[in-house]
């Protein structure tokens, strides 16, 4: 475990605000700071921070809380000690014993390895690049200024087997660790050897701007055996399925428009970027996974495709369609002109078009129609059949029926019976939806699981904690009144009550945890608790208390709360005592103790 001194000097060297702020978008609201919980999904923001007392808590579904340390962990799916040991990084601490006790794993550091050789590779690309006029006029072709060059921190590797080999070990850096990385491989003989040659490098940079990989294009187009494309292999540092090219630099924009555009090349990316679309990001040569949707619907409400028709990407999207549904993300599908991509418009200067294409993005079940529409033949009632056969499912997976309502219009004129009419041929796309519908019942489509839509918004409304009884307020009162700072309430708590009085297992543990810090340092520093506490419930309820805005405390209440707890504590003893009496088992001990007490009653 580190020292408890280093874990309260990297918290109090740790703006919390700033570390949120990376994947939440925060407003302030009295003394708190709110936004949307990155941890659920929601539409009215139920997440607060505390700067003051380093705090965070969802007083929403999820109804977590606690300070900047478990906000790492849970946001970045990391242990206690690798998200400790993030912050210390960044705060400047070192970890007095090292920071290797603090993995789990029995390869310590990898990833700080990997951060440092891929750091020392994008430099040396970069170096490369200087020297390359192949390479420089590759890219002044594709119209990558100089200035998107520099902020991408775009290089060029050379056609040699050992450029990077050679260059690592002149910098004392193990070649073991580059082949961790995956940017060289051993050779038969024992040597080590690039594996990235006469490409371009595209350097993927995490969201704290550390280099996780490389994506690499090859310059000569023909070369046989090799890929066009080449991606970093997953490790430590990289997980793909959770990498955005280009969220370092789109991150802000995308919060601030509330909109993040998807593209599927680097190009594309930088392309985008250097014409003022500062909220595009690309796939990393896979499709879009849950991961990536979560990702964005941190940052956005909103999220445009611009995905080749025919792409694999567009087609796994669709599929995707209830990860977006599930986290609340509207997807919308950008319709550029056949043949053009964000790159090829925005190379031939077309700024306006594309800009217009983001306007006017259609939603996925839209796009999927007219697609439909404008691919299948529809000249003959068997033609229109087909078609429809394709359609129903892609309606049908719309749940609410007033939002498939303009679908079925656009759909009408190519039923096989709209020679009867418009209203007509309208009517029966409905019935064939429902029969589709109740055919489909049971087998594992979307359709049947989704509730109707009115019901919808009252099932996503996030449940609220639970009520507290009596004593559950009474235990609140009094928990908040030892952490309110307010030494006369927290002292007349601590010299009327003991923890064990307190019923609910929570809040005992968090009296008992308060009151031997007093013993201990004289104080009641709820704050340097919410850090020391391992169980995530008594965290919860902590920062719960800590940010409870309600009514000031006051004496004569905390009177009647320890009365309360009292009371009930008595009680329960009476109920005991009684048992054993009317059971015959009482000792004369009991019998005695129960006239002393409550001999009255
Ligand atoms: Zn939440």
């Amino acid at each position: 475990m580190a020292d408890r001194s280093e874990i309260d000097d990297i918290r109090a060297r740790t703006d919390i605000v700033s570390v949120v702020e990376q994947y939440v978008t925060l407003k302030r609201a009295g003394r708190n700071l709110k936004g949307l919980c990155p941890f659920h999904n929601e539409k009215s923001p139920s997440f607060q921070v505390n700067s003051d007392l380093g705090i965070w808590k969802c007083f929403g579904q999820c109804n977590e809380g606690g300070d900047v340390i478990k906000f790492v962990q849970k946001i970045e799916n990391l242990s206690f000690q690798e998200a400790l040991e993030r912050l210390a990084l960044a705060a400047g601490v070192t970890l007095s014993r090292g920071q290797n006790q603090y993995h789990h794993s029995a390869e310590p550091n990898e990833r700080d390895r990997i951060y440092k050789v891929n750091a020392l590779a994008t430099r040396y690309y970069q170096d490369m690049l200087k020297r390359s006029p192949v390479a420089q006029e590759y890219l002044q072709k594709r119209g990558i200024a100089h200035a998107a060059q520099e902020a991408f921190l775009i290089g060029f590797a050379p056609d040699a087997w050992d450029g990077l080999v050679t260059h690592l070990a002149q910098q004392r850096v193990p070649s073991a660790d580059a082949e961790l990385a995956g940017l060289v491989s051993k050779s038969d003989r024992g040597g080590y050897f690039d594996k990235l040659r006469g490409r371009l490098i595209f350097p993927i940079l995490d969201v704290q701007e550390r280099p996780v990989a490389f994506g690499g294009r090859l310059i000569e187009e023909a070369k046989p055996g090799q890929p066009k494309y080449w991606n970093s292999p997953e490790t430590p540092a990289f997980v793909k399925s959770r990498t955005l090219y280009g969220l370092w630099r789109a991150r802000k924009a995308i919060a601030e428009r509330g909109q993040a555009v998807i593209v599927e090349g680097y190009t594309d990316v930088v392309a985008a970027h250097q014409a003022g679309f500062e909220n595009v990001v690309a796939t990393l040569g896979t499709s879009l996974t849950e991961e990536h949707v979560k990702v964005l619907a941190r940052l956005a409400q909103s999220v445009v495709l611009s995905f080749d028709a025919d792409s694999a990407g567009l087609q796994a999207a669709f599929r995707a369609a209830k990860i977006f549904e599930a986290q609340e993300v509207e997807v919308k599908v950008l319709d550029l002109p056949v043949g053009e991509d964000p790159d090829s418009l925005l190379r031939a200067g077309r700024r306006q078009t594309f800009l217009e294409a983001v306007e006017k993005a259609v939603p996925m079940v839209e796009y999927r129609i007219r697609q439909l529409v404008r691919q299948m033949p529809h000249d003959t009632d068997n033609d229109r059949i087909a078609l429809f056969r394709k359609a129903l499912p892609v309606l049908a997976s719309v749940t609410s029926v007033i939002e498939r309502e303009p679908y079925i219009r656009i759909l009408a004129p190519y039923h096989p019976q709209y020679s009867y009419g418009a209203a007509y041929a309208e009517d029966q796309i409905r019935e064939d939806v429902k029969a589709y519908q109740s055919g489909h019942a049971g087998s594992d489509g979307a359709v049947q699981h989704a509730p109707p839509s009115g019901e919808m918004d009252a099932h996503r409304r996030p449940t609220e904690p639970a009520k507290l009884d009596a004593t559950g307020v009474a235990e609140h009162e009094l928990l908040r009144a030892l952490v309110s700072g307010d030494p006369e309430l927290s002292l007349y708590v601590y010299g009327s009550i003991r923890p064990e009085a307190f019923f609910s297992v929570d809040a005992r543990a968090i009296a008992d945890r308060l009151y031997t810090q007093y013993v201990r340092t004289g104080a009641f520093n709820a704050a340097v608790l919410v850090s020391e506490l391992e169980d995530a419930g008594q965290q919860n309820v902590l920062t719960a208390l800590l940010m409870d805005e309600k009514a000031p405390l006051n004496l004569k209440a905390l009177e009647d709360s320890v009365g309360h707890l009292k009371n009930k504590v008595d009680n329960i003893e009476r109920e005991k005592l009684r048992e054993r009496i009317d059971s015959g088992n009482a000792t004369r001990e009991e019998m005695r103790s129960f006239t002393l007490l409550f001999g009255k009653k």
